[in-house]
């Protein structure tokens, strides 16, 4: 089924994302991790890819198990920055292979090691997928900004130009203050970007990652959000408790406001996504 389609519906709907395993020894617990988070029926999950190429075989895999033993549609990330156009074409064969009809096409970051690429950016990929025709694409979006663009305008005109290039939705960045997401939809929407904007919210239970992962994104922690870290982030069963309750809130504001779509990165934490997705049974479909 095509994620156009599902977060389309009249009902808001939540998804999950997971990654692959690092390393092939890991492969058995990634897998267990993500049959469990598929188990919970989302509307759709989403697979990442590694940008330098290293677990790349593992994200159509890891699709194809979740789609054939638990029927959840699934969308495969494939990233282009530190890739050839055969490798890219090789990727999307096995895609098309293993009947995956959902693609999140990025550029993805660059790696420290030398690859040989013909990609710039996303919406080159973005433009050869489509070319293909059969996949839903989806593309990544960034509310405030991303780190490498030179002025928050350029990189909406940026957005524009993947949307022109066949993307039929946009998955945001994490973001921990909804305003910044209400903020974002009014300029890319005078932008003349139309198509969905999927919010992608991150329950934070490890407080020791959180400054790393807000470096490498862009994001800000509101003061609001810093006050529970310093208060729970010491002790790991209260900070899960406090980082599931934020993301609950988070969440339920979003779709009060209209919002037709959350992604959770549930970071391969099945504890994690069963108890957000409790806390929104009713609300979503
Ligand atoms: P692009 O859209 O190409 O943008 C990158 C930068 O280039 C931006 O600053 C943009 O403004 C600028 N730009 C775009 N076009 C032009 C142009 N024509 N001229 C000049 N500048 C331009 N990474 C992974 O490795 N694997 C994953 O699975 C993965 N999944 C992700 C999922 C989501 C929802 C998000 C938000 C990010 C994900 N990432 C993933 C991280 C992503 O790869 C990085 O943020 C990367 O740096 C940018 O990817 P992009 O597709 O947004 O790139």
């Amino acid at each position: 089924m095509k994620i156009i389609d599902i977060i389309s519906g009249p009902t808001p709907s939540l998804s999950f994302e997971v990654f692959p395993p690092k390393t092939t020894d890991k492969i058995d617990a990634v897998f267990d991790a993500a049959m469990q988070i598929a188990g919970l029926q989302p509307a759709f999950m989403s697979v990442t890819y590694g940008a330098g190429g290293g677990t790349s075989a593992y994200t159509a895999a890891l699709c194809a198990d979740i789609q054939n033993l638990t029927h959840v549609p699934v969308m495969a990330h494939l990233t282009c920055i530190n890739s050839t156009r055969a490798q890219v074409h090789a990727q999307m064969q096995s895609l098309k292979d293993n009947r995956i009809e959902n693609v999140m096409a990025l550029r993805g970051d660059r790696v420290p090691e030398a690859h040989e690429t013909d990609y710039h950016y996303a919406s080159e990929l973005i433009a050869e997928i489509a070319a293909e025709g059969s996949f839903c694409i989806g593309g990544a979006c960034y509310p405030e900004t991303h780190p490498e663009s030179s002025s928050s305008f350029d990189d909406v005109r940026h957005l524009k130009e993947k949307q022109d290039a066949g993307c039929a939705f946009f998955t945001t960045q994490m973001f921990f203050d909804n305003d910044v997401y209400y903020n974002f939809l009014y300029r890319i929407r005078e932008a003349g970007v139309t198509v969905p904007v999927v919010a992608g919210i991150m329950p934070v239970t490890n407080p020791g990652s959180i400054k790393r992962i807000c470096r490498i994104s862009g994001a800000a922690l509101p003061q609001r959000f810093c006050r529970i870290v310093d208060k729970y982030g010491a002790d790991p069963a209260q900070m899960k408790q406090a980082g599931i309750a934020y993301a609950t809130q988070q969440i339920v504001d979003l779709f009060a406001n209209g919002v037709p779509a959350v992604h959770v990165y549930s970071m391969n934490k099945p504890d994690v996504a069963a108890a957000i997705l409790a806390n929104v049974s009713t609300l979503i479909r």
